[in-house]
């Protein structure tokens, strides 16, 4: 069976960067603002997708009446590549990261896209920018498959015409100040999600609406907000870019917990991923309902001994103090704790390939 990648034609770059600059790139990495030299574009078209083209990186030209720019109609995935000790890539779960933009496009009315389309061209850009996966500890090659409604319509209906892209960003340590823990705000103010809405869809609209929020919990002086469900305004449900886990020691071996599925948040692969992972270390790992008064009760009496975060970005990265209106509570003394370590390493082992892969995880490209 050909491989998927030869799906793609392929129109290498004729002034791709030179090798001195990418390595500088690479030495000083800045997520998310330089990209590779190349992108992986797919039309949908009369109801197919086709020209299917890893080409160099460039602008889009898109009618200004594009049905994106105006109704949002727009999704995405984040996915990394990893340098294996071999020299080869390896992609983390990228078939978990296409069910989740097929589940997204479903809810934005747009068109599915088959597995091979959305894998193949992550495998055809990664193969073609190889040079650009860097191989440092915490490092990788982030992927950022994307699609958008292109039709030149204003009438508010699903767009006939899309464009599915991949485009590929080095990534190094997701916070600038390193692996510390972060201060997060949990805000009663705004809402990111509803009952019957668009919470557990990777849309673009739903990070539109998040900003604001954001900016609150940096006028806090806290680094990330946490979202609260919309009806109490008291369940926790996730941070702006990750999943949240609480780590309960009664006694015995820890439990990681995290707020249950309810269809207003993301269904993370990270959380997913480390769900699994408590077991293989001696964990119990549950998704239930966490009201926030009932963690802030908990990690005073000593219950709950760390809180964490978890995404594609970050990996895992630890909470070390929860504020809101009228409250302020620290966590583990603000100090990375041993359970977010050790599922940190475990997993950063089996995406780096130094720790067997026994979940079968990793798409070699
Ligand atoms: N929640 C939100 C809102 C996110 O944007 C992300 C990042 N995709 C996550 C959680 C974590 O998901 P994942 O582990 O798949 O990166």
């Amino acid at each position: 069976m050909a491989s998927p990648a030869s799906l793609f034609k392929i129109t290498p770059s004729t002034n791709p960067l030179p090798a001195a600059e990418r390595e500088q790139k690479l030495k000083a990495i800045q997520f998310g603002r330089v990209f590779t030299d190349h992108m992986a574009v797919v039309s949908y078209r009369d109801g197919k997708w086709q020209d299917a083209e890893v080409k160099p990186y460039g602008p889009l030209s898109l009618d200004p009446s594009a049905s994106v720019l105006h109704y949002g109609q727009a999704i995405f995935e984040g996915f990394k590549a990893y340098r294996q000790p071999d020299g080869s890539v390896s992609l983390f779960r990228p078939e978990a990261n296409w069910e989740r933009f097929n589940r997204s496009a479903h809810r934005l009315a747009m068109p599915a896209i088959p597995q091979d389309v959305f894998i193949g061209a992550a495998e055809a850009l990664v193969a073609l920018d190889q040079a650009w996966v860097p191989s440092g500890s915490g490092e990788s090659l982030y992927l950022r498959p994307f699609m958008i409604a292109t039709d030149p319509f204003l009438g508010v209906r699903p767009s006939d015409e899309y464009l599915f892209l991949i485009i590929a960003s080095p990534a190094g340590e997701y916070f600038p100040q390193g692996l510390k823990p972060v201060s997060v705000w949990a805000s009663k103010e705004y809402v990111r999600a509803a009952p019957g809405g668009t919470g557990e869809a990777k849309c673009a609209g739903n990070y539109a609406a998040s900003l604001l929020a954001q900016a609150e919990a940096k006028d806090h002086g806290c680094d990330q907000v946490i979202w609260l469900d919309a009806i109490q305004r008291e369940l926790i449900e996730e941070m702006g870019g990750m999943n949240l886990f609480f780590v309960y020691r009664d006694g015995g071996e820890p439990v990681i917990v995290t707020p249950a599925l309810t269809g207003t948040l993301l269904p993370g692969i990270t959380r997913l991923t480390l769900l699994s992972l408590a077991a293989d270390l001696g964990y119990k790992g549950e998704e239930r309902r966490l009201p926030l008064s009932d963690v802030l009760r908990d990690i005073q009496s000593g219950a709950i001994s760390e809180v964490f975060a978890c995404g594609t970005a970050a990996v895992i990265t630890p909470v070390g103090l929860i504020k809101g209106r009228g409250f302020e509570q620290v966590v583990n003394n603000n100090e990375n704790g041993p359970v977010a370590m050790a599922l940190r390493d475990a997993l950063l082992g089996i995406q780096r390939g130094t720790a067997p892969d026994t979940h079968g995880w990793l798409h070699q490209v």
